[in-house]
């Protein structure tokens, strides 16, 4: 039997408006409405009419019509191109496609199919150091694991879950109604065994019959020599279980490092301010300065000006990729002091009063200049 175009029926264009199509459809619903025409063809007439409508009013109904073509399973109209791929061999029947477009797009698959199980996140908080040098540590995560006494088929050992006699296994009932429209096929989620397709008649003891137990996992985690702070390992297959036998899920933990009282970082590089007086810049001095490999010497020439950075090379962190090793960046800040003793006062005094007889002469003019410029208004 070969049915005609939903459009057609209707009687309107492809790129017909809403508007369009409902108007279209009043008038043919008046026109064959068993109520009024008594043709014993007119019922059939209806129902198409009405079917036609409710595909082509529902904007998503309409755009997966106009791409399918008519998803009617009794018609077979669908043509190939929707293989098993991506569920694990098991039977994915044409009923999958049938709901998977009648349901708005929601997928409703077979429920004895294998199923991947969730993956987990976990956020992990770690010092600098940590981050920096790794650390083989154990976690513990609330998750849920296959229950150990029926190895999650949720019946008592010894039993097995048989096949739910409501919803033949399916997971889905439906429900016939007869409306002034016709007959109306409302699908839902079987009652009875909650859309899993099983009944299981013992139960096991241990999980309730859910195949699933609530446990504490204790997971041992290496951090990564060099993580930084937001990245993510993944340990595969520690997640929560698979459902029918599908493989589990990942669980991903996520790096939060703290901040350092010192030390902040820069890829793989460490930086460091390092406060010194203005007698240890003038004079040049040699300082020790903290890395994470430990003291360090560093010398600083005389006459370094504040805000000068010096690199101690391969003092940074190891790159966690293994790509080489940061290095330490120090900035060297003069510190103005802001308690002078006596003594450091007077000698300071002394300083000034020689900076201003030994002012050379370019530098002299300049700041006569200014000194005319700002306060004389020459
Ligand atoms: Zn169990
Ligand atoms: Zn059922």
């Amino acid at each position: 039997m070969s049915k005609r175009d939903y459009y057609e029926i209707l009687g309107v264009s492809k790129d017909a408006s809403k508007d369009e199509i409902k108007k279209a459809f009043r008038k043919l619903a008046r026109k064959y409405h068993p109520d009024v025409n008594k043709d014993p063809g007119a019922p059939e007439k209806f129902k198409e009419v009405t079917k036609a409508y409710e595909t082509l009013s529902d904007p998503q109904k309409r755009a997966q019509y106009d791409q399918f073509g008519e998803a009617d399973p009794n018609q077979g109209g669908f043509g190939g191109g929707f293989g098993g791929q991506g569920f694990g061999g098991a039977d994915f029947g044409f009923g999958d496609i049938f709901d998977q477009i009648f349901n708005g797009g929601s997928r409703r698959r077979d429920p004895n199919a294998p199923r991947q199980g969730a993956d987990l996140q976990y956020e992990m908080s770690l010092t600098f150091e940590e981050a920096a040098f790794g650390k083989t540590t154990n976690i513990r995560i609330p998750k849920e694991e296959t229950c150990t006494t029926c190895h999650g088929s949720g019946a008592k050992p010894g039993t097995k879950p048989e096949q739910c006699a409501h919803c033949h296994g399916t997971g889905q009932l439906n429900q016939e109604q007869n409306t002034p429209f016709g007959r109306v096929v409302n699908r839902r989620v079987c009652p009875y065994c909650k859309g899993t397709g099983k009944s299981i008649k013992h139960p096991c003891s241990t999980c309730a019959g859910t195949g699933k137990m609530k446990v504490n996992k204790k997971i041992e985690v290496k951090v990564p020599v060099g993580i930084d702070d937001g990245q993510q390992i993944r340990l595969s297959g520690q997640g929560e279980p698979g459902v029918n036998g599908g493989p589990s899920g990942d669980l991903y933990i996520v790096f939060a490092v703290k901040p350092h009282k010192y030390y902040q970082r820069s890829g793989d590089d460490v930086l460091l301010d390092v406060p010194v007086s203005f007698a240890q810049v003038a004079l040049g001095d040699e300082i020790e300065v903290p890395t994470l490999h430990g003291k360090v010497k560093l010398r600083i020439p005389a006459g370094t000006q504040t805000g000068t950075k010096f690199r101690l090379r391969g003092k940074g962190i190891k790159n966690v990729r293994g790509y080489g090793q940061g290095d330490e960046r120090v900035t060297v800040k003069v510190v103005t002091p802001k308690h002078l003793s006596d003594e450091q006062k007077s000698l300071l005094k002394k300083l000034s009063a020689l900076d201003g007889n030994e002012v050379d002469d370019s530098d002299a003019s300049f700041f006569d200049k200014m000194k005319k410029k700002v306060f004389k208004g020459d």
